[in-house]
């Protein structure tokens, strides 16, 4: 699940990182306006957490800055979408390394092509964009 969070102030810039178990394990400053700053954050499971609910994201936030006042949240369920009910991929340890050469070879004319199978950026549109 991915969220935003609009806390209270202009933060100093940071980023935090979580383990397993932890709703949000990732979340890092992104704008910031004069009274207000919004922290983009993700977490590994999207039934742990609702990313739009105020209180539960604030908990969650809570672990790393408990000094942070959460204005306002705003974030959707990835996994439940209709016609994409699917995230980006997360590869498991040495799972990269271990396929990616096979993952890019050509059958005849048929070419692997897409951000899954990229050397480098994958996951991210830029790794689409080098693929292709
Ligand atoms: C929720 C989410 C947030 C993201 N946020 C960011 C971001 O902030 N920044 C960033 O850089 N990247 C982001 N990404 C990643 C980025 O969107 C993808 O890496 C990129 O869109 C992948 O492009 P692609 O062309 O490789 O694959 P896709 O865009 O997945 O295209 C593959 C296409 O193939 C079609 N297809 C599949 N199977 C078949 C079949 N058998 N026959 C015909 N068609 C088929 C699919 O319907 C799809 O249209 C995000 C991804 C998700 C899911």
């Amino acid at each position: 699940m991915k969220t935003w969070i609009k806390v209270a102030g202009r933060v100093q810039p940071f980023r935090s990182y979580g383990g397993r178990g932890m709703a949000l394990t990732f979340a890092r400053t992104e704008y910031f306006d004069e009274d207000s700053t919004t922290l983009v954050a993700f977490g590994p499971d999207a039934s742990l957490l609702d990313p739009n609910d105020r209180a539960g994201v604030s908990s969650a936030l809570a672990l790393w800055r408990g000094d942070l006042e959460v204005l306002e949240v705003a974030g959707h369920n990835r996994t439940s979408g209709e016609l994409s009910p699917a995230t980006w991929p997360m590869q498991q340890s040495g799972q990269l390394t271990r396929y990616l050469a096979a993952l890019q070879e050509s059958f005849g004319c048929v070419r692997p092509a897409g951000s899954d199978y990229a050397n480098g950026r994958d996951s991210f549109i830029d790794g689409a964009i080098e693929s292709g």
